[in-house]
């Protein structure tokens, strides 16, 4: 059986991930997998449902029926829940905050797992998320624990929320929530967000994508060539 390579990037909120991961796909020829996009997925079904995001049994008993699937094309990842494109409405703060909180209940992270394993048997991925180096992927080529300052994300947050032309709120309101939603990742009993054992820890703070893009590159050409 062909082994394809793979790239595991965790980090907190804003700094980075998905841009890089991206644009390291782009020129590696790799497939990038959003795995946040696929918590967002499930809690726009909890949100249209109107399940209390704040129950876990709730969530959890809701939680089997809502088939999350991912389809590529020309290169950007679609998400499907219970057949439906849900792509375009995935990046709302509202969702991100409902994501960030059921995603720490077991039932759904055990939900998403399969799916996520899966793209790495099929394929070269580059895959960005909170857990993937320390339980998605703990095997990857190359893991990478990409940080930034909490200022520095919130700033980057404020422009890409600005750029997708939906509504933020002020500078330091984002900033609170995206402490709030680090200390959730980095404090909840299953999978929290950590550095994963083996994995390399890049501080984006002062860098160019492009500089983290090519250290990226040098490091998985010194892991898989050596
Ligand atoms: O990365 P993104 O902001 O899209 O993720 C939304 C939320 O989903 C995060 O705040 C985090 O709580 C959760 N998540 C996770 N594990 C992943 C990816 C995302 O818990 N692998």
């Amino acid at each position: 059986m062909a082994k394809y390579r793979s790239i595991a990037i965790d980090g907190p909120a804003g700094a980075g991930k998905s841009t890089i991961a991206k644009l390291t796909a782009e020129r590696l020829g790799f497939i990038y997998i959003d795995t946040g996009a696929m918590y967002r997925a499930l809690a726009v079904y909890f949100l249209e449902n109107g399940i209390d995001i704040n129950d876990e049994q709730s969530v959890s008993a809701a939680v089997k029926n809502a088939t999350v699937s991912i389809k590529h094309a020309k290169g950007e990842q679609h998400v499907f829940l219970n057949g439906r494109d849900v792509s375009g409405l995935l990046r709302a703060e509202k969702v991100g905050d409902a994501a960030s909180k059921t995603s720490a209940y077991r039932a759904v992270r055990e939900h998403l797992l399969s799916l996520q394993r899966e793209q790495a048997e099929k394929a070269d991925v580059i895959m960005d998320g909170r857990d993937i180096g320390t339980a998605i992927l703990p095997d990857a080529d190359l893991k990478i624990y990409l940080d930034a300052s909490c200022d520095e994300r919130a700033r980057r947050r404020l422009l890409q929320l600005k750029e997708k032309g939906l509504e933020s709120e002020s500078f330091e309101k984002l900033k609170e929530e995206i402490r709030e939603r680090d200390y959730r990742d980095m404090h909840r009993q299953v999978s929290p967000l950590k550095k994963a054992e083996g994995a390399i820890v890049i501080d984006s703070t002062e860098m160019s994508v492009e500089e983290v893009g090519k250290k990226i590159e040098a490091l998985l050409r010194e892991k898989t060539e050596a």
